[in-house]
């Protein structure tokens, strides 16, 4: 399929923005190369994401390379690959064993072969850039910079992290969620949601035994903030923590691809309440629904259609006005959101702008317009990056 090949950041970039206006010159320094790496980088990856032919099969084979602090991964050595020894080194480990975890997760629990269910390698690359504060994923393999010690932690410690990571993989083969406004807060969400499934099947925990946060590790013990995100109680993982909770509260913006860092805490606390009120291990029936709602949706799906398929799934899996699917009716309820109870088929028509109508049948002329839509688009905001991080360059001056 022609994916849309992008590169997904741990820290969302309001974290990195704000850390611009910190008082310490070493904080605002690794905050600002942060910034320029990954706006270069974007660049980059847009025009690599043009060539088909990012997945490589390789039955879930990991492989960690070590960057030295460099940034051109033809450069980095081998730390660790499937059959050899553990490394010296802890963050090869680290990456090791969460990539593994991710994959066995979606391999055990949704009988997933690897994030594009065929096999794909999962190549991972530690020690990017110098202070780099952010780990990404860009289509065909996940980088950890160090982070710059003072805010945050080396990106390789926190296993609710790269699965967020790995799972933006595995929405891009399925549903391919458009990275703007709803689709792509769901897209964000979705993420999440396999982040913290990855943790708690790894831990053993229940719905009621997790803490339900995403990103506890990546702040360093000196920084008072929980984690990235809270999906039991988004808005409140760190005093300014600019995530709603429920439709009322929806943020409009330009920025952030139509802010979904922001909005994704409505679908987040939507799967938290559902997990919350079914019980028991949320990988099960909860993270069954929302996996086949996942794949039944597709790169224009809102919060109301995805909502309204998530109801029909359950009803589907656990059977019509049973507790999973009463579960998801009062979590939607509880974020702002009715259910219609139109079948998902019927909702996508409705949901969808005339220009974009479907899947199937899409004449090649369509799918390059798109895509040199897509790459404008890119190019736009590259330029939006720059034109920002000068602006605020001169402001902190
Ligand atoms: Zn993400």
């Amino acid at each position: 399929m022609t994916s849309e090949l992008r590169m997904h950041c741990a820290i969302p970039p309001y974290i990195l923005e704000d850390l611009l206006g910190s008082d310490d010159g070493e904080v605002r320094q690794a905050a600002l190369n942060s910034l320029l790496t990954t706006a270069r980088l974007r660049g980059e990856r847009t025009v690599l994401a043009a060539f088909p032919g990012a997945a490589t099969p390789g039955n879930g084979r990991r492989t960690v390379f070590d960057c030295r602090n460099g940034t051109d991964l033809a450069l980095a050595v081998l730390a660790r690959s499937e059959d050899g020894q553990p490394s010296t080194d802890g963050a090869a480990n680290r990456a090791f064993d969460a990539l593994g975890r991710t994959r066995d997760f979606f391999q055990q629990v949704f009988a997933r072969n690897s994030v594009d269910g065929q096999g794909m390698r999962l190549d991972g690359y530690v020690h990017y850039d110098e202070k780099y504060n952010n780990a990404f994923w860009d289509g065909r393999e996940m980088c950890f910079g160090d982070g710059d010690g003072i805010i945050f932690s080396d990106l390789t410690g926190s296993l609710s992290v790269i699965a967020h990571e790995l799972a933006h993989g595995v929405t891009e083969h399925t549903a391919g969620l458009a990275y703007r406004d709803q689709s792509g807060a769901l897209n964000e969400s979705m993420s999440d949601v396999f982040g913290t499934l990855v943790e708690q099947w790894t831990l053993h925990q229940t719905a009621e035994q997790s803490d339900w946060l995403i990103g506890r590790e990546v702040f360093t013990p000196k920084v008072q903030k929980d984690a990235l995100r809270s999906m039991k109680a988004p808005g409140h993982a760190w005093a300014r923590d600019p995530q709603p909770d429920h439709m009322s509260h929806y943020v409009h913006m330009s920025g952030d691809h139509g802010g979904v860092h922001y909005n994704s805490g409505i679908p987040n606390k939507a799967f938290y309440l559902t997990a919350s009120a079914i019980g028991g291990y949320a990988w099960e029936a909860p993270g069954m629904i929302w996996y086949e709602a996942l794949k039944a949706s597709n790169s224009e799906t809102r919060f109301q259609e995805f909502a309204d398929t998530t109801y029909q799934k359950a009803g589907d899996l656990y059977g019509d006005g049973g507790t999973p699917q009463q579960a998801v009716l009062g979590a939607w309820q509880q974020v702002g959101i009715t259910l219609t109870g139109i079948p998902a088929g019927v909702a996508k028509e409705q949901g969808r702008t005339v220009g974009e109508s479907g899947d199937a049948g899409r004449q090649d002329s369509v799918a390059v317009a798109r895509q040199v839509q897509t790459l404008t688009g890119r190019v736009q905001e590259l330029s939006d990056d720059v034109a920002m991080l000068k602006g605020r360059m001169a402001g902190s001056r």
